[in-house]
């Protein structure tokens, strides 16, 4: 009998050690770190989400100055990584990952810019495209298994995944974007590249790109002949790495009071990353998710009903969901810990009148140049803190403005210099797969190459 209750405990420590992924829909088996990146989502469509989210060692918040940014990566990621990757590998993944920089500037009296455009495709993806394609490659290293990453984009995914997975052995990525809708930067970036990035450019628009995705890893002929998977903020490996940002921003806050944390917000993948830094130790006062027209979150915080509706156009593009994925993974998280999630997070929607006129007026009164999602972001902070007027805070700065220039050139009547690190991209010969929205060419596409 004592036998039998000591075997059981092992193997929940087994459990433990190394499935601690389980589907938000409850009817899949827990899985690793490892499948969880494989296979993307869990056979009965779930996200995955951690058992336990873990608590950061003593000391190392109040001691977190004195570490250098991959020993803040290596220490934040291994709890979710666990056995999957063996430390001295993770070690090399995250030194490639976060290996630029991560500058926090203060724009006015009480706001500061977390600048997280200083990747290769100057937007915040890089971090976790950067991630998870070396993981990948470090879970495909010895199989002959041939990875497929399937990735609809409005423009920025699509670039930080190529970039991310460029030259990755046994990967393949293929990107949907919509023809004529992403910026010349971003075309750019995504049609460039060559060797294992294949660009679809499908005349239709960036729901059509997503449909076709979604109904290609539904499709019963592709699964069994490719092994897919998704790269966008529901693979663990891309959104959880995203946490780093908020540990690299509490590192140059010099206030007392923790600060105030503002993310122009889409998916929502980013703001839930923030807070699961939040719940294992890190110091925050109080969440935002900035959002433009698209304001289900924003709704759902005020009446409690969740709405979810067709996207809306913005200049804000990156941020034009009407059906957040990642935002169940923030309801799972707090009913985990039995807390108000209204306690810890506030939501604004602010419209492209504002948007640009924010632009606009940070530019002349203090010569800082916002993105469109960063003014989201900065205008939806500054509408708490009016509330708030104690407290001080950080708004995300998710892209480079130079990716989306006719907005700002137009509201600061200023023309965007193309930084250095992209200047490599101009008089590159652009390749694209034309194809037609829908999914019949799709497949066929993917069946017969
Ligand atoms: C993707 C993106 C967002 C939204 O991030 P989520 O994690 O989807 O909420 C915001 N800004 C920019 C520039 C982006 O590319």
């Amino acid at each position: 009998m004592i036998i039998k209750f000591l075997l059981f405990i092992d193997e929940m420590a087994e459990l433990n050690t190394s499935l601690s992924y389980y589907s938000l829909n409850h009817q899949a088996p827990d899985v690793s770190f490892a499948e969880a990146t494989v296979t993307g989502q869990a056979p009965d469509k779930g996200l995955y989400f951690p058992h336990n989210i873990p608590q950061l060692p003593k000391g190392f918040i109040e001691n977190i100055g004195r570490y250098a940014k991959e020993e803040i990566g290596v220490t934040v990621m291994q709890p979710f990584v666990r056995d999957s990757i063996p430390a001295n590998v993770l070690q090399t993944i995250v030194g490639e990952t976060v290996n630029f920089d991560f500058p926090l500037v203060q724009v006015d009296a009480d706001k500061y810019s977390l600048e997280l455009f200083h990747g290769p495709t100057l937007a915040f993806k890089d971090v976790g495209a950067r991630f998870m394609s070396r993981c990948l490659g470090y879970f495909n290293r010895n199989s002959n298994r041939h990875t497929t990453v399937l990735v609809a984009t409005s423009g920025d995914t699509g670039g930080a995944v190529a970039n991310g997975f460029l030259g990755v052995e046994g990967v393949e990525v293929v990107i949907l974007y919509p023809s004529g809708k992403v910026s010349p930067i971003q075309e750019l970036q995504l049609t460039t590249l060559g060797q294992n990035i294949t660009a679809l450019e499908v005349r239709g628009t960036f729901d059509d790109c997503q449909a076709m995705v979604k109904q290609a890893f539904m499709d019963e002929d592709l699964n069994k002949k490719l092994s897919l998977t998704s790269a966008n903020s529901i693979n663990v490996a891309r959104w959880l790495p995203q946490q780093l940002y908020y540990f690299f921003a509490y590192q140059q806050w010099q206030h007392t009071t923790p600060p105030v944390v503002c993310v122009p917000s889409g998916n929502f993948g980013n703001i839930c990353a923030g807070m699961v830094a939040y719940m294992s130790g890190l110091p925050v006062k109080h969440f935002i998710a900035a959002c433009n027209a698209n304001d289900v979150v924003p709704q759902f915080l005020q009446t409690g009903e969740y709405n979810a509706k067709p996207a809306v156009a913005t200049i804000s593009n990156a941020m034009d969901v009407g059906n957040p994925s990642n935002f169940v993974r923030i309801l799972e998280m707090f009913k985990q810990r039995g807390l108000p999630l209204k306690d810890v997070l506030s939501s604004y929607s602010i419209d492209d009148t504002t948007t640009a006129k924010t632009i606009k007026d940070v530019y002349q009164q203090h010569g800082y140049m916002l993105d469109p999602h960063g003014a989201v972001g900065y205008y939806a902070l500054g509408e708490y803190l009016k509330q708030h007027p104690s407290d001080k805070g950080i708004f995300l700065e998710t892209a480079h403005p130079v990716k989306f220039p006719e907005v700002v050139e137009q509201s600061t009547a200023q023309k965007i210099p193309f930084p250095e690190s992209v200047q490599y991209l101009t008089g590159r010969q652009k390749l694209s797969i034309l194809m037609d929205a829908g999914f019949g060419g799709l497949k066929e596409w993917l069946m017969n190459r």
